[in-house]
């Protein structure tokens, strides 16, 4: 098994040690629900490889419109040039987007497309004469990525609290305490709008993950919160940004999560599920407005739109059209909500929160990663725990039987946490 062997040696993986890193699976080949290991063993993946595999794995139509764009141009710079696959995504879209978001701009990850999104805020203020207003609003709770800038604007206290005191310093109102689908009390908002009014002439623009904090609180809020951040934005002329990264293309149950507040925001960042997974792509799409203000916009890495990641996404897109997908999605919540329901009453679970394809456990802790490695590997099913979660969210295709099997482990490292 060279890949093992070298990797113990060589490759650092993501929140690892480069010696003595957490077990690693040597993956062969994955389609659908499963990803095949070398040995041959079989894991249904329970978190779509970090959520981007939403349409499951290898998914036949992306995959033919990658090896096709191959043959002809996989890569030409972005200035100066522009190809089918970059104006066939936008295309495709533009129709799935809320109306009023209208300008484009693709970027390499989903953390350079918020990146891109804060330095387009930037400028929007600049191009408005606003020069002062150098920071950002954010949640706390929230996770936007891992670059300085995406850093800056998630959690002080969450995975990134090491690098406190270097990043640039933004300003953070509490994270929403009404849950989603609880009734809406309107002290939620209270801290947020006191701190929007105060400092509204070194805020550039807020950023949340709709309805969905992700990675750093795996927490469903109540949409109205998304409600009064635009009335308060509008006045203001403050950029509202939305970042659709892990929400976007129906994770919540909404082809976007900002859809159960009905509210459009400025920006928005996507990635992710943008190519199905299949290659690294985010997208940042901005209001006209914000377009005009912000002017020749400074940025333009060397592989911007790249023609494959472009060709993945239109396919990607097309897929997402091709069936109805958010009907997959409520058959995993309802399959979520009984099972899942079944481990609150274990001591170590604080809570049990489960909206369309996310289902979360909060722990009071959980199990070493030794331990989760052998339920892995015993159960068939690829779960990764952190924090105080463990949770699923599974690809779209996944059936009943797979779901099942993805609780039943849950289950066990939850007993065994
Ligand atoms: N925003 C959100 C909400 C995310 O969940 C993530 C990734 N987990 C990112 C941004 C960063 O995306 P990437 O990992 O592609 O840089």
């Amino acid at each position: 098994m060279k890949s093992r062997d070298f990797d113990r040696e060589h490759l650092w993986h993501p929140y690892a040690p480069a010696v003595k890193g957490p077990p690693v699976n040597p993956a062969l080949r994955a389609r659908g629900s499963t990803v095949e290991l070398e040995d041959g063993r079989r894991l249904i993946d329970g978190i779509s490889s970090w959520w981007c595999a939403a349409y499951g794995h290898r998914p036949e139509s992306v995959v033919r419109a990658v090896r096709a764009q191959a043959e002809k141009l996989p890569h030409i710079m972005f200035a100066g040039f522009t190809h089918d696959p970059a104006a066939e995504l936008g295309e495709r879209l533009l129709g799935l987007l809320p109306e009023g978001l209208k300008h484009l701009f693709y970027a390499d990850s989903g953390s350079i497309a918020v990146e891109c999104a804060l330095k387009m805020a930037l400028q929007y203020q600049r191009g408005c004469g606003r020069p002062g207003r150098t920071r950002m609003a954010a949640l706390k709770g929230g996770y936007h990525g891992d670059t300085i800038g995406a850093m800056s604007v998630s959690d002080p206290g969450g995975m990134h609290a090491v690098f406190s005191g270097i990043l640039p310093e933004q300003f953070f109102a509490p994270q929403p305490v009404c849950r989603f689908g609880e009734a809406w009390c309107e002290e939620d908002f209270a801290p947020m709008e006191d701190l929007l009014r105060t400092h509204r002439d070194e805020i550039a623009g807020v950023i949340a993950e709709p309805v969905f904090q992700g990675a750093n609180g795996m927490w469903f809020y109540h949409p109205q919160y998304l409600c009064e951040l635009r009335r308060v934005c509008d006045e203001l002329d403050i950029l509202l940004i939305f970042d659709e990264i892990a929400t976007g293309f129906g994770r919540t149950g909404r082809l976007w999560a900002s859809e159960y507040a009905g509210v459009v925001p400025d920006i928005m960042c996507m990635g992710k599920a943008l190519t199905a997974g299949v290659m690294t792509l985010g997208c940042v799409a901005a209001s006209g407005r914000t377009g005009k203000k912000v002017g020749t916009f400074l940025h333009g890495p060397t592989f911007m739109a790249n023609p494959l990641a472009c060709a993945a996404g239109a396919a990607a897109v097309a897929l997402y059209e091709s069936r109805d997908w958010l009907k997959d999605v409520r058959r995993i919540e309802a399959v979520l909500r009984v099972g899942l329901e079944e481990y609150r009453v274990l001591p170590q679970v604080r809570d049990v929160r489960v909206l369309g394809a996310v289902g979360v456990l909060e722990m009071e802790r959980i199990p070493a990663p030794e331990a989760v490695q052998r339920v892995v590997l015993e159960e068939g099913v690829w779960l990764r725990p952190y924090d105080r979660y463990i949770y699923t969210m599974p690809p779209y295709v996944v059936t009943d039987g797979e779901l099942g099997k993805i609780v039943g482990a849950m289950g066990k490292l939850a007993a065994m946490a």
